[in-house]
């Protein structure tokens, strides 16, 4: 499996396997977790989930699959702004870790920015680690200026990774975020890397897929892999799909086949909002 490395110099792999909606039908539950546990027989095993996740219906789903195998596992989960306070961020934390049934987290993430100081959320996050409750932590849907604000405080530059809204149709981050987040050695992680299965059927991409003798999600995530700071966490909750994703890595993309991607999927021409699902 190929690998990203964190500021720290830690490597964690390059595909992760996302988890929202996961867990929330009964029907699809075993294929679900079987699909997580191929991963981790495959090396994807990163998986990324939050609080949030059905009311924590991921998480318990996540604590299933990974029984017996967590430290195999390299595992993110995310605090909920309004959770975000100094008593909250840690009360949040310890009830993520007792859904996953597990002692720590690898990389504990703010979901998005709330109306609780970044100051407090870093200092309850760094409390957290000291405590080895989590052994890193990081930001999620913060754009520069809000990366910016909360990399100068205390604490800031231990911000372990971004996570962002990434695919061929939203490449508005390559503006300033990504620029900025690459200076400083934060690796992104692109989350919706499918554009929630949007991409899939994009004529577009079908037509490059296909000159190219690769799946449209292949051609996506392999766009996403040519870089060498970039993790993607593409969600399916079933293995045969998850084998086509991983079969991304088959097809490294060269320069031209990136720059047709480019004048398919045009790269942004200035600033814009930031993005996120
Ligand atoms: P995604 O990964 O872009 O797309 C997931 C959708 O694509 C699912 O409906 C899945 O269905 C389908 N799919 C997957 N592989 C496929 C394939 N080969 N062919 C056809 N369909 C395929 O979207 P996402 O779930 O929004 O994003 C991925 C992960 O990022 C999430 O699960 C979550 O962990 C994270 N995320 C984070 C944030 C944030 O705010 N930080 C926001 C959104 C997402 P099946 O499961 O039926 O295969």
């Amino acid at each position: 499996m190929k690998t990203v490395s964190l500021p720290d110099g830690e490597r964690v792999p390059a595909y992760g396997q996302g988890t929202w909606y996961i867990g929330d039908n009964p029907a699809t539950r075993a294929e679900e977790i079987a699909t997580l546990r191929l991963g981790l027989d495959l090396g994807a095993t990163l998986i990324d989930t939050a609080e949030m996740y059905g009311d924590g219906r991921a998480e318990q789903l996540v604590a299933e699959a990974i029984a017996g195998r967590r430290n195999e596992v390299f595992l993110v989960s995310k605090v909920l702004p309004h959770h975000a306070t100094r008593s909250g961020t840690a009360k949040a934390c310890e009830q993520s870790l007792k859904r996953l049934k597990t002692d720590r987290l690898d990389l504990y993430l703010l979901h998005w920015r709330g109306d609780v100081p970044f100051a407090e959320t870093l200092e309850a996050l760094d409390a957290l680690k000291s405590a080895g409750k989590i052994r890193h932590f990081g930001v999620s849907n913060l754009d520069r200026a809000d990366t910016q604000e909360m990399w100068a405080l205390k604490d800031g530059t231990a911000i372990a990774s971004s996570q962002l809204l990434y695919n061929l149709t939203r490449r508005g981050i390559e503006w300033d975020l990504l620029p900025w987040l690459r200076e400083r050695r934060i690796p992104l992680m692109a989350y919706s890397p499918l554009e929630q299965a949007g991409l899939i059927g994009d004529p577009r991409l079908a037509k490059f897929a296909r000159e190219h003798g690769m799946t449209p999600a292949q051609a996506a995530l392999a766009w996403l892999l040519a870089r060498d700071d970039i993790i993607v966490i593409p969600k399916t909750g079933r293995r045969e799909r998850l084998r086509e994703n991983l079969g991304a890595f088959e097809h490294s993309l060269s320069a031209v086949r990136l720059a047709e991607l480019d004048r398919l999927f045009p790269p942004p021409k200035g600033a814009s909002a930031l993005e996120m699902l």
